[in-house]
């Protein structure tokens, strides 16, 4: 077998990408909010359901330009099992990060240990749906509502989700997405704000822009702006991605099936009242006999990219260990030792689906 990543980026056609960048070289227009850009930010806008949409180079500056947008102070409640960029954009704007634990079941924040972590200074929620798992939307509207906190969610997994057939992006003050090469839906590299409010959509725009209104910084804004061919990509792929979507719903379900009485793992149950995207597929290795670095080390051997992910959790990387208790996090930190993602994307074959099981339920059923 050829080696297995654990990710492709989608890519459209060669064909139809270049007859969309055609007109690029026509107007030579290759950045600053052009054509492309406005037409995907309007088809995003539409596809995800939502009034507003901010366009951003990555997922990473739309967070860290809707945390500034949001003018917060102090304290920020949010989860140390997300990537390292949730963290980074939280500390990159000045202020500090509360971690609240997680919840085993779907590993999204755990609302009953949130109002504990309240204080004076806290100004907001930025909760993650973490591998397209929807937080506790109610309880986290009902908690900020009731000691006036603002909510952004960290929605780079949950592109396209609904929940009770709502829109993802409708919830809180608004959402980040990513659209890098890894994600379900890619601009090359990308990202946006979703918001229903229109001034915090029209600062977002001018903060993506230096800050600059009429050529005069009205704030200290970024270079937040998408170029029109990750405008283009986008359009590509955007009209691909219901196909993408259930491709990789097929491909779940085949890996269920083969991993459902695999003994020493949790696979994950199919999510309740929600339109998924199938973005990971992630197993929780629970045997006492084979760990979860040694299962990955066997596949990692076997050339099949298994890979740890949110391993150690941000509050115990490097520059955040010597200040953050991470302790106070233990089911954050069980999951991260656990937690394994198996490949996923379009291409991949049921054969290939095949082999890493036969790959895994080896290990886990000689072991046992
Ligand atoms: C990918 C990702 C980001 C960052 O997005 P970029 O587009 O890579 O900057 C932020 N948060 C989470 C949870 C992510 O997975």
């Amino acid at each position: 077998m050829e080696k297995i990543f654990l990710t492709r980026a989608s890519l459209p056609e060669r064909e139809e990408y270049f007859k969309e960048i055609k007109d690029i070289w026509d107007s030579h227009w290759i950045t600053s909010m052009g054509p492309k850009h406005q037409t995907v930010e309007k088809e995003l806008q539409e596809f995800l359901g939502v009034k507003y949409i901010s366009l951003f180079t990555n997922g990473h500056t739309a967070l860290e330009a809707v945390i500034q947008a949001l003018d917060l102070s102090g304290e920020v409640l949010t989860t140390p099992f997300t990537f390292i960029s949730t963290t980074h954009a939280i500390v990159r704007n000045g202020l500090k990060p509360v971690f609240c634990d997680i919840k085993l079941e779907n590993f999204t924040i755990a609302t009953n240990k949130l109002e504990k972590l309240i204080t004076k200074d806290t100004t907001a929620i930025i909760p993650v749906h973490t591998y397209g798992h929807i937080c506790d939307v109610e309880e986290i509207a009902h908690i900020a509502d009731k000691y006036n906190l603002k909510i952004i969610y960290d929605a780079a997994h949950a592109f396209g989700e609904k929940y009770q057939e709502k829109s993802v992006a409708s919830f809180g003050d608004a959402s980040i997405y990513s659209f890098h090469a890894s994600k379900v839906f890619n601009s090359i590299e990308g990202g946006c704000v979703a918001t229903n409010n229109k001034n915090l959509k029209n600062k977002l725009d001018k903060l993506r822009n230096f800050g600059l209104s009429h050529g005069i910084a009205e704030y200290i804004g970024t270079n937040g702006k998408m170029h029109e061919f990750s405008a283009a990509m986008g359009l590509c792929n955007l009209r691909m991605l219901e196909q993408v979507i259930a491709k990789r719903r097929l491909l779940t379900n085949k890996y269920n099936d083969l991993l459902a009485s695999t003994p020493g793992i949790q696979i994950c149950q199919p999510i309740q009242e929600i339109k998924s995207n199938y973005s990971y597929y992630p197993i929780l290795v629970t045997s006492d006999d084979v760990s979860c670095k040694q299962l990955c080390e066997y596949l990692n051997n076997k050339k099949i990219q298994a890979v740890r992910n949110f391993y150690p959790i941000t509050s115990r990387h490097t520059c955040y260990k010597d200040n953050f208790l991470s302790n106070e996090t233990p089911k954050a930190i069980e999951v991260s030792e656990k937690i394994l993602l198996l490949p996923l994307y379009e291409t991949l074959t049921i054969n290939e689906i095949n082999w890493i099981c036969s790959c895994i339920n080896k290990v886990m059923e000689t072991e046992e």
